[in-house]
């Protein structure tokens, strides 16, 4: 059930479990790599199928992507969906107000390292529609 992601990207670590799908819209598996809160962060690896994307969302304290494999969308707010893939690194300021995942043709695969305050890592909101994932114009 979970090997399509995986079988067609060479990634560091494994896949995990399936992410939570109220949050996610497609396949996508996380790997919580570090998740003590004496570290004050949570640092996942996520793999999204093609197509895969989380729902908007938005960090008390921000959040720094790593991208180690494939090819993949982000998007702020009112701003356009920008291309990001193997080697890219995302730094999402507090609040703003944006989502992440795969390219319609690709998988992606990214750490996610998030900052955990007291209002929490995530506040999770709706989902990318189909529209909003397919504007990304090259
Ligand atoms: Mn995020």
């Amino acid at each position: 059930m979970n090997t399509t992601a995986k079988n067609e990207q060479n990634t560091i670590f494994s896949q995990g479990d399936k992410a939570n799908p109220d949050y996610f819209t497609g396949n996508a598996w996380l790997n919580l790599l570090v998740n003590e809160s004496e570290f004050n962060s949570v640092i996942g690896n996520v793999t999204f199928e093609a197509g895969a994307r989380n729902n908007w969302h938005t960090h008390p304290g921000g959040q720094i992507l790593i991208v180690t494999d494939g090819t993949g969308y982000y998007q702020e707010k009112d701003k356009p969906i920008q291309l990001i893939q193997r080697g890219d690194v995302v730094k999402i300021p507090a609040d703003v107000k944006h989502w992440h995942g795969a390219s319609v043709d690709s998988p992606l695969t990214h750490i996610a390292i998030t900052a955990s305050t007291p209002k929490g890592a995530v506040d999770w909101l709706e989902r990318v529609t189909d529209e909003e994932y397919n504007s990304y114009k090259e």
